[in-house]
């Protein structure tokens, strides 16, 4: 593989000139969105509901991208393009731009627009077969009505505190509360379990971003025939599941097979979370947007 490009506000650099000012206010006040999007053997998986996401964030914090959906979408593909990759996670972020040291976000005048693409294994490979230990920690969800887990904003000092405790305790990832104790989602996934067949997830209401790949299992589930339940659970009903996995662009599809010490099911990933990886897999190459175009042999 060559150089490494990366799109940064309407021209591609290099790694090493990839630079923005400390004066952005994505950098001084977590104040910006991102999205992490992800390509599979040349196709971008859900690429329009990921801009979406993208937009609504956004919008919610009153930041205006100054491009169209479709202009980022052609970014998006140009800077896979450009660095040739099949597979791959992509950045896409989107700051409030230059200011001055105050917090004024009226101060930026423009967004500073990035896309990275990089290719990207959050969890060691063999994890994905054996399944991974978790914990629950004491850092709770941001409250909706304070930062709301919706918005896929720069301000993810909540989620990096999550992982923190997650190492502090040994294990690769950790389950966050809300403030009333019901379990919200992973540090940067979502979470399932599974109970006789049946496929339970937190609602959005109870502090869980709403994940695309959540989005995904629930109707690759139901085009299997399970029962979904979007629910309010507890940890005692994540140690007593008979299977628990977490989903995210990043982490994928992954199961849990310890939870604070309990051994979830025999301790090996579950027949039904199996079913629902290797749908999700033949899914993510056969849907998606194309990058290249038919034939070409790009690699
Ligand atoms: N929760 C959080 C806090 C996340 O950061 C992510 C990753 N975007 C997810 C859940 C999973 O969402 P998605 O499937 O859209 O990547």
């Amino acid at each position: 593989m060559g150089e490494q490009w990366i799109y940064l506000n309407g021209e591609f650099v290099t790694k090493e000139n990839a630079k923005i000012s400390v004066y952005d206010h994505g950098f001084l006040y977590g104040d910006g969105v991102f999205e992490g999007i992800r390509v599979y053997s040349g196709n971008v998986f859900r690429l329009e509901e990921h801009i979406d996401r993208l937009y609504n964030s956004a919008k919610s914090i009153l930041l205006n991208i100054p491009y169209t959906k479709d202009e980022m979408i052609d970014r998006v593909l140009e800077t896979i393009r450009r660095n040739g990759y099949q597979d791959a996670y992509i950045r896409l972020v989107v700051s409030r731009g230059v200011g001055d040291l105050g917090l004024d976000p009226y101060k930026c005048k423009t967004p500073q627009i990035v896309i990275i693409v990089e290719p990207l294994a959050l969890f060691p490979k063999h994890l994905y077969e054996t399944g991974i230990e978790v914990v629950t920690v004491a850092t709770r969800r941001n409250r909706s009505d304070v930062l709301s887990p919706k918005v896929k904003s720069l301000n993810y000092l909540n989620n990096v505190l999550v992982k923190i405790e997650a190492h502090l305790a040994n294990v690769s990832e950790a389950l966050i509360l809300n403030d009333q104790g019901y379990v919200a989602e992973g540090s940067g996934d979502n979470v399932f379990i599974i109970k006789n067949g049946v496929v339970y997830t937190p609602p959005g209401y109870v502090g869980a971003l709403e994940g695309i790949t959540r989005q995904a299992i629930i109707e690759i589930a139901e085009d299997l025939g399970y029962t979904v339940k979007e629910e309010p659970f507890t940890r005692h009903d994540v140690y007593v599941a008979d299977e628990v996995f977490l989903t995210g662009t990043a982490a994928e599809v992954i199961s849990v097979i310890k939870v604070d010490g309990r051994t979830i099911g025999d301790g090996t990933p579950g027949p039904h979370t199996k079913r629902l990886l290797e749908e999700f897999r033949r899914r993510v190459v056969a849907e998606g947007v194309k990058v290249y175009p038919t034939n070409a042999n790009v690699g």
